[in-house]
């Protein structure tokens, strides 16, 4: 995932005007960031969203052909569901969301959403209906407005401070030297991981997609970011599809369905009940992780 954002980063570094590079980081989402696979044409109908249900079917999939890192993954969600993705770091659960957004075509079997596969439709039109939210917020050259903004171009002042209050980042983008037009980004304002990560929490709240993907946070945010994160997230999936990265228990409890995850396949799946009355990794994870109030990930490696 780090590597599909690496031409975004090199796009950013160059200081072009606003709508310029509000261009730039349209494309960014739409084609440029994506691998040679993916980028043929884009005449392919738009993808006809009705009730944001994801399928993956026998998905094998590797960066290097020889060295797949997801080994056959089947795993539904249906409309409005939560599916927790959790496992040992390196089990491919970042690459699953990555191939639901078509960063990378998959190897062999498919991936589809209400029934389309994500291959016969536009890329664009995938990606409009998924918000996603990752651990390393991409934040470009440009204000704090704007960077909320490309969750919807479209979308006024008003609607963008909406979102940033939603996502409990407006006091502190009030609190920087210009407001929202204060710069961020690489040349910018620092901003704090969980900063960081409420702008990217405001820009899916604009964006306001049927579908979407989440990657918690592994490393440790203040206990006021956290707070606040949580809050912003639990209401920002509520309706939608989800499929979440999970490392924190009550996102895990509160999932309708668990997905273990390790080398690229699905170990076992269930309800956390289900789940630890069977015995297996995750009841080990659970117990071991949660016992000392651990990251899920971080004891499993
Ligand atoms: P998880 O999210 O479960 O920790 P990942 O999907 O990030 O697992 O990684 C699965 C495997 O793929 C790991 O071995 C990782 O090193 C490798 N990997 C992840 N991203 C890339 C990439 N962009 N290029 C090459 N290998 C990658
Ligand atoms: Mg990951």
């Amino acid at each position: 995932l780090l590597l599909a954002y690496e031409p975004a980063k090199r796009l950013a570094r160059v200081n072009v005007g606003i709508a310029e590079s509000m261009i730039a980081v349209r494309m960014l989402f739409g084609v440029l960031d994506t691998p040679p696979s993916v980028t043929e044409a884009d005449d392919k109908p738009p993808l006809t969203l009705t009730r944001g249900r994801i399928d993956l079917t026998d998905v094998v999939f590797g960066y290097r052909k020889t060295e797949p890192v997801v080994n056959g993954v089947t795993l539904s969600v249906g409309h409005g569901q939560r599916l927790a993705l959790v496992g040992p770091s390196g089990g491919g659960k970042s690459t699953l969301l990555a191939l639901i957004q078509r960063f990378y075509d998959v190897d062999k079997g498919a991936i589809s959403v209400d029934g389309q596969d994500i291959r016969s439709v536009a890329v664009a039109s995938l990606r409009h209906h998924i918000a996603f939210v990752s651990q390393d917020v991409f934040l470009f050259a440009g204000t704090a407005r704007d960077n909320i903004r490309i969750g919807r171009l479209g979308a006024t002042d008003e609607e963008v401070e909406q979102a940033a209050r939603d996502a409990f980042a407006h006091d502190f983008i009030m609190g920087l030297p210009n407001g929202y037009d204060s710069h961020v980004g690489e040349n910018g304002v620092q901003l704090s991981g969980g900063q960081r990560q409420r702008m990217a929490i405001a820009r899916a709240i604009l964006k306001n997609a049927p579908i979407l993907l989440l990657d918690e946070a592994t490393s440790a945010l203040d206990s006021e970011s956290e707070r606040m994160i949580q809050i912003a997230l639990d209401k920002l999936v509520e309706g939608r599809t989800t499929i979440v990265i999970a490392h924190r228990l009550a996102t895990i409890l509160s999932a309708d369905k668990i997905a273990v995850i390790e080398h690229g396949r699905v170990l076992e799946s269930g309800t956390h009940a289900e789940l630890v009355r069977r015995g297996g990794l995750y009841e080990k994870l659970y117990r071991y992780q949660f016992a000392e109030a651990e990251p899920l990930e971080r004891a499993s490696a």
